[in-house]
């Protein structure tokens, strides 16, 4: 007998919170969107309703989705046992501090609903699309304004209470770099030395004003590779996907790889470990925003409990 072939009618609500803007959409359970629209990031209670209005409108059209997803600005907290669950927890963007993105989208809409960070997000969205298909377990590093780790196994996030501050951590100094950093906690944490931010401060200009031959890329790459030596070493990454706009310098990833090398010195790699080409590459997710993507995986993974 022929086996009947059930469509998968569900509908997925998306939505990227950024501190500029809101990114929504409605798609399909295959991915496709039917309905998008950006929505400027004004004081909460405005975009909020914006955001639902948006929703009820295409659902009308489309079919009102089973499930939904954030891919969140934070910092959150994501502590599932907290009181404060899916609560911004003071940021500097005004109104925002303590607002619950995730009960007011989970009970405008009436359906489960699933939060995560803007990078955990990317990251998961980068294993179901992207550069990390087919992986076990991935990281996906964003070098920006701030530089963002991202942690997957299995398809969802690794971390499940809180979130990994892993720009953060302290890194060792490249030779002769005597630079005290940029973080306004630590100073010459991985961030404070390797950020864009950091780059300007460093160089005197933005990084992308940087000529490809100038030293400064191969001291940005010592930095991120010093952290991806460590999450090869503590994580066990199949892949590790760098992106961000310091990343857009088409040289970098290469950079990485060779000072890489030296800092793992062969020790305690599988064989899939020892191919940097394989371990350390570009996002693959270049139209379609990542955290948005991310966000309709967040609501498949609400609407699968
Ligand atoms: P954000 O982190 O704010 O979301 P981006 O990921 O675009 O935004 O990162 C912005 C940083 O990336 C800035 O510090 C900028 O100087 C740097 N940047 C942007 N484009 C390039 C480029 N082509 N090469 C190197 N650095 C770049
Ligand atoms: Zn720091």
């Amino acid at each position: 007998m022929k086996e009947f072939d059930m469509a998968d009618e569900r509908r997925f609500a998306g939505i990227e919170a950024g501190g500029t803007k809101f990114v929504c959409a409605l798609a399909t359970a295959d991915g496709r969107t039917l309905a998008r629209e950006r929505i400027g990031t004004a004081d909460p209670a405005l975009t909020l309703s914006q955001t639902l209005e948006f929703f009820g409108r295409a659902g009308r059209e489309h079919g009102a989705p089973t499930a939904a997803g954030i891919a969140s600005f934070g910092p959150l907290d994501l502590d599932p046992a907290s009181p404060a669950y899916g609560r911004i927890v003071s940021t500097p963007k005004p109104g925002w501090s303590d607002v619950n993105i995730l009960a007011a989208v989970r009970d405008g809409l009436g359906v489960p609903t699933r939060i995560d960070t803007d990078v955990n997000a990317a990251a998961m969205a980068e294993g179901r699309h992207g550069a990390a298909k087919g992986c076990h377990t991935h990281a996906y590093v964003t070098v920006g304004t701030g530089i963002g780790v991202g942690l997957v196994a299995g398809g969802r996030s690794l971390i499940a209470r809180g979130h990994a501050e892993m720009g953060h951590i302290p890194v060792p100094r490249a030779p002769g770099d005597d630079f005290t950093g940029v973080c306004s906690y630590h100073g010459d944490c991985l961030e404070g030395m390797a950020s864009g931010p950091a780059m300007a401060a460093r160089w005197g200009c933005p990084a992308q004003d940087l000529v490809p031959d100038h030293p400064a890329w191969a001291m940005q790459a010592h930095y991120v590779a010093a952290l991806c030596c460590t999450l090869i070493y503590t994580v066990r990454p199949d892949r590790i996907v760098i992106g961000g706009g310091v990343f857009e310098q088409p040289s970098l990833h290469a950079h990485v790889r060779r000072m890489l090398e030296p800092m793992l010195a062969g020790y305690g790699l599988s064989p899939h470990e020892r191919d940097l080409h394989t371990l350390i590459v570009a996002p693959g997710l270049v139209e379609t925003p990542p955290g948005l993507l991310g966000a309709l995986e967040l609501a498949r993974q609400a609407a699968d409990g």
